[in-house]
């Protein structure tokens, strides 16, 4: 992977946030504070802003610099978690001029670890983890056994989906969501919506 992707995948990632606006928003309004969407729409515009910025870095470096930026520009529960785990991808490819599909499975696995150590958050919380843990399972499995790209791009989007609707059915043990108890079953996660979604956008990009 290039850095070329990276910018690519954030162009693709605003366009489908802002696309599911209402859902995403909804859905915090439901069982949160109403505000994820505001908090992910600003992560989005902050990014966008950075293309030029981080163009010429490494992969690595690229991603250092956008959990940095997101640290200090994106609030509520989700800025530092969200944050926490492009700073784990960074450090995991610094040095890697251009990283293989392993060496970014690898390191998008380091940044899931970051959020569940992060938020002391596992599976089955009702959270972004609840999509993020099975597809970086899925993402490993299929690089290392050398899945063509279309495969792991449609793969890993339909897991993501499968895991996002799963939330549906969760009580809430972290985050807002937790204060509700019961009443937070039938309304799935926010920050799962959001990252589903984000993950098929990137998958999009990448099909071709
Ligand atoms: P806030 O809840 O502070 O308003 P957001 O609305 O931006 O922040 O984000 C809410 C989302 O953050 C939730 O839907 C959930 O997916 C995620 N989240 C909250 N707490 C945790 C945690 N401890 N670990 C992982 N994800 C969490
Ligand atoms: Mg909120
Ligand atoms: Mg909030």
């Amino acid at each position: 992977m290039k850095t070329q992707h990276i910018i690519e995948a954030v162009e693709a990632v605003q366009a489908a946030i802002l696309a599911n606006e209402s859902q995403i928003e909804s859905l915090d309004r439901a069982i949160g504070d109403g505000d994820h969407f505001i908090n992910v729409r600003r992560g989005c515009e902050v990014l966008m802003g950075l293309r030029g910025e981080i163009a010429p870095l490494p992969p690595g470096e690229a991603f250092g610099k956008i959990g940095m930026k997101l640290l200090s520009t994106i609030g509520g529960a989700s800025g530092p978690l969200i944050s926490s785990f492009f700073i784990a991808m960074g450090k995991s490819l610094a040095g890697i001029a251009e990283p293989d599909r392993v060496q970014f499975a690898a390191a998008f696995a380091a940044g899931v670890e970051a959020i569940k150590s992060r938020g002391k958050a596992d599976l089955g919380e009702k959270t972004m983890l609840d999509v993020l843990i099975p597809v970086s399972r899925l993402l490993q499995r299929l690089a290392e056994q050398g899945a063509p790209l279309p495969a792991l791009c449609g793969q890993l989007a339909a897991e993501a989906h499968r895991n996002m609707l799963a939330t549906r059915d969760m009580t809430a043990t972290k985050g807002r969501a937790s204060f509700l108890g019961e009443r937070a079953i039938g309304h799935i996660d926010p920050g799962s919506k959001t990252c589903e979604v984000a993950i098929a956008a990137v998958c999009d990009t990448l099909k071709e």
